[in-house]
Formats: C-alpha cells, structure tokens, sequence
C-alpha cells in the first residue's frame, strides 16, 4: 500500500478513537522511529501530555530558534519537571546563524518576506529536517481551527517528500477542547497565553491579537495572511525555497 493510502486508512481509524486511542493506534500500528516537534504552546503541550502519561515511546523535540520568549523556556523547564521527560533541543547551524546576522542584521527577517523566510529556514526549517531524519511519524499538535491555511488539516496525512506519516491527533479539537483538557488535567501551560498571546512562536515574530481577530494574527502580523507559515508544515519543496534567499515561497 503506498504511503498515502496507508495515512488515509489511519485518518479514517483515528476518527473514531479518543486522543488516548489515538496515540495508541499509532504505536500499535507502526515500529518505526516516531517524534513529536512541540513548540511548547498550549495544543501541543495538551499532547505532551497525553504522550507522556501514555508513556510513548515517541520521541518529544522541540526547535530552539534561539529566538523564543523567556516564558517559552520557562514552560519548557517546568514541563520537563513535571512529567519527568526530557524534550530533545534542535538548534541552527552556528555557521548559518552567524552568515544570516551578519548579512540581514539581527532582526534582518522584517525586511522583506525573503529574509524572513530564509530566518526560518535555518532557524526552524533545517532543524525540523534533521529531527525528523529517518521517521516513520511526525506527531503535531495541528488544528485545522488554528487558522484560514490549515483549514482542511486532517488526523493524518502522507508527507511523500519526507517519507513519513504526519499524524495531527488534535485536528479535530476546538480551541474550547485544547482548554478545557489543559485546565481538567493541570497540564503547564506558557503564561503568555493568559497575556492574548493564543499562538506563540519566535519573540520578535508574535504579538498578542486584539479582540475579533484570528488566533495565527499574531504571528508575522506584517505580513500577508497567505504567507504567514513558516515553511515546517508545508510540502518539503517550499519550505527548502524558504531557505534561500531571493526565492519565491
Ligand atoms: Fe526568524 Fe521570526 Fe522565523 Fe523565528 S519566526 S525563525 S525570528 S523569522
């Protein structure tokens, strides 16, 4: 069975499962090397969670851009703390890290969309590349309520450039859901959520939204609404445009 088949049959299992019988599912189903990538915000510490009292043996990573809130840290410490896990830290490329300052300027990504997605190229996109390096399963705590562009996110879904299933187990949830299990379970959450922060990325990339707007209009608020994803959940040949400069994503 090709590869979409296989993600489309699991989407389908996983519709009738809880989030318990969700990760379950997929730990029965597939022996490969699986990982979650947690930005430490609040859907995927509620999948944190899960994974954790499930005690899977997923392996929990999360990209240390370098340019991340002080709460952010903090969450992450008292997260480790807290469940008794450790989550695996991917960084830039020193080398990369210094040519980019140096180039564009510390905060180099505002001049132009090009810039800004070369910063996430090094930052986020080449460390997802090596944290996600022989997979069979990419766990993310998507939501297809999160915004506009990831309307049609479903439970899973084959990633061919990867070579890899990406498994959303919260797709379905609300936002009203990701709050009440994180409230119901104690689950640490970042502090800046309570702040009008319901999305949370690099520090000088988010802001807080007002009332009325979307829960992603925060983040790269200078921007189109079209472009405002990184470049990690998107097919694998933009996100590598995404690395260099000059290029259309
Ligand atoms: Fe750079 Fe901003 Fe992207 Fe973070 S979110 S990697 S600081 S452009």
């Amino acid at each position: 069975m090709d590869i979409a088949s296989v993600a489309g049959r699991l989407s389908a299992d996983l519709a009738r499962r809880d989030l318990k019988g969700r990760i379950a599912l997929v730990e029965e189903r597939f022996s490969g090397r699986l990982v979650f990538t947690t930005s430490l915000g609040i859907e995927d510490q509620a999948l944190t969670h899960a994974l954790a009292l499930a005690k899977s043996r997923t392996e929990i990573v999360t990209l240390d851009t370098g340019r991340l809130f002080p709460e952010t840290y903090d969450t992450w410490a008292e997260t480790e703390a807290a469940y008794g896990i450790r989550i695996l830290a991917y960084a830039p490329e020193r080398e990369a890290e210094e040519a980019y300052v140096r180039r564009e300027g510390i905060n180099g990504f505002r001049h132009s969309l090009e810039a800004r997605q070369a910063c996430c190229g090094f930052r986020k996109v080449e460390p997802l590349g090596r944290a996600l390096a022989g997979a069979e399963i990419w766990f993310t705590g998507l939501r297809a309520g999160q915004s506009a562009n990831r309307a049609d996110t479903p439970l899973a879904e084959a990633d061919e450039a990867r070579g890899l299933i990406k498994v959303n187990p919260l797709a379905d949830w609300s936002r009203e859901d990701v709050d009440r299990f994180v409230r119901d379970n104690y689950v640490p959450y970042n502090a800046l959520h309570d702040r009008g922060f319901p999305s949370i990325g690099c520090a000088p990339c988010t802001r807080a939204v007002r009332v009325g707007e979307s829960e992603r209009a925060g983040r790269w608020w200078w921007e189109q609404e079209a472009k405002k994803e990184c470049g990690l959940h998107v097919h694998v040949p933009e996100a590598a445009a995404a690395v260099e400069p000059g290029r259309e994503a």
